[in-house]
């Protein structure tokens, strides 16, 4: 068996980043309006779930993104269990989603009671395949009154929630498609995705609603958060109830219709919000600088490819993505050592949700994609700080 030069490509990763520092896989910048705005929360009071800057963060978002609507929350998990809710996804259902993804998008789906039926990927995108999803909806789909009933365990498939894979578009198109002719709500798991965009179209937008997450590790960071986006004016009515304890407005009265949660992002997390939204675009831009860099160090190197954006797809390359080629899997796990010895941070894919204990047993199509991605992603650093702010 051929061996990979693990020492050239650690180097190569290294000339890519371009700094001799310790290098962690993403850290947050803060260099804009945060302090301020932090301060004016504080100075207000108004630190929880009553501010500004909440209602000034939805907008700025809604307004980024291009969505009619755009609901804060306390995290992207909880912003995926709402999404779910929302589009009718009830307890012993179905939910088609990837298996390549982070544990979030299956345990939504969970919290919801309902299991998630997992789908190949695509091996360009990494995010599902259009056409594995029709493949399996004609394998198992079965039409009845009530919408779409998977033939072997007798539930109702509710949806689908693709998601975009480091910040690269699925193929959301085909999955529109897909989705469409059998009548399955779209919900797009866009927590790594803020500010990609898809034939210049946002992601976030596609489906008929999505989740964005703020945790510390992605592009913009509000300590901990997420948001709901939509296009449509009930549907945002509903989710904006249902994450603020679906109290019914009055001005003294406690009164609630129905089983709500206590998940509005606090102001202080928002004003954070506000600062960094800011920076948005340019973060975007040096985050795209830094995968061209990657890209030029790593030219021709055996072994080994860098993941760049599908065809008309601007990604937001929130994290920058090795493939190593079929014959080298078995030595990635000596790459991650190599990497992280270097002082580069470097992660494989997250352990397929198939293979967690908690959901091997639940439905799936064939899988062998998103097998063999797994076996041969490694994430390397990708934080902005890598790049100067100003073009050079
Ligand atoms: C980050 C992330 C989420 C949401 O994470 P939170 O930490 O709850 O904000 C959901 N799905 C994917 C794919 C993610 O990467």
């Amino acid at each position: 068996m051929a061996s990979l030069d693990i020492d050239q490509i650690v180097a190569a990763v290294r000339a890519g980043a371009g700094k001799p520092d310790y290098l962690p896989l993403h850290e947050p910048e803060f260099g804009g309006n945060e302090k301020a705005y932090l301060l004016e929360c504080i100075d207000s009071t108004f630190v929880s779930s009553v501010g500004q800057f909440v209602g000034r963060f939805e907008s700025m978002l809604a307004s980024t993104v291009g969505v009619r609507h755009a609901v804060a929350c306390v995290n992207g998990t909880a912003a995926l269990q709402v999404c779910l809710l929302a589009v009718g996804v009830r307890p012993d259902e179905e939910v088609i989603v990837p298996s390549l993804t982070f544990i979030a998008t299956a345990n939504s789906i969970s919290y919801v009671g309902a299991t998630p039926h997992f789908v190949d990927c695509d091996p360009v995108t990494l995010g599902l395949d259009p056409e594995r999803l029709v493949e399996r909806l004609e394998t198992i789909g079965e039409r009845s009154s009530d919408g779409i009933r998977n033939a072997e365990t007798g539930r109702r498939i509710a949806a689908v929630v693709p998601m975009h894979t480091f910040g690269h578009p699925a193929k959301i198109d085909g999955i529109l498609k897909v989705a469409g002719d059998w009548g399955l709500p779209v919900v797009e798991d866009a927590a790594e995705s803020l500010g990609t965009s898809y034939r210049g179209r946002a992601a976030g937008t596609f489906g008929r609603v999505a989740a964005l997450s703020f945790n510390g590790n992605k592009i913009v960071t509000t300590g901990g958060g997420g948001a709901i986006l939509t296009d449509d004016d009930d549907l945002a009515r509903h989710v904006k109830h249902l994450t603020t304890t679906a109290k019914i407005p009055h001005r003294w009265a406690f009164d609630h219709d129905e089983v709500g949660y206590n998940y509005r992002m606090p102001n202080l997390n928002a004003a954070l919000g506000c600062a960094q939204l800011e920076q948005l675009e340019g973060f975007i831009e040096r985050k795209r600088r830094i995968a061209k860099h990657y890209q030029q160090a790593l030219v021709g190197l055996p072994g080994v490819r860098f993941v760049v954006e599908p065809e008309h797809a601007r990604s937001n390359y929130w994290l920058n993505t090795l493939l190593l080629d079929r014959e080298f899997a078995d030595q990635r796990d000596a790459l991650l050592d190599a990497l992280n010895e270097a002082g580069l941070m470097a992660r494989p894919a997250w352990k397929l949700m198939h293979r967690l204990r908690m959901y091997e047993a639940c439905p799936r199509g064939r899988l062998d994609v998103s097998e063999d991605l797994e076996a041969r992603i490694v994430n390397i650093p990708s934080s902005a700080t890598l790049m100067p702010k100003a073009a050079g």
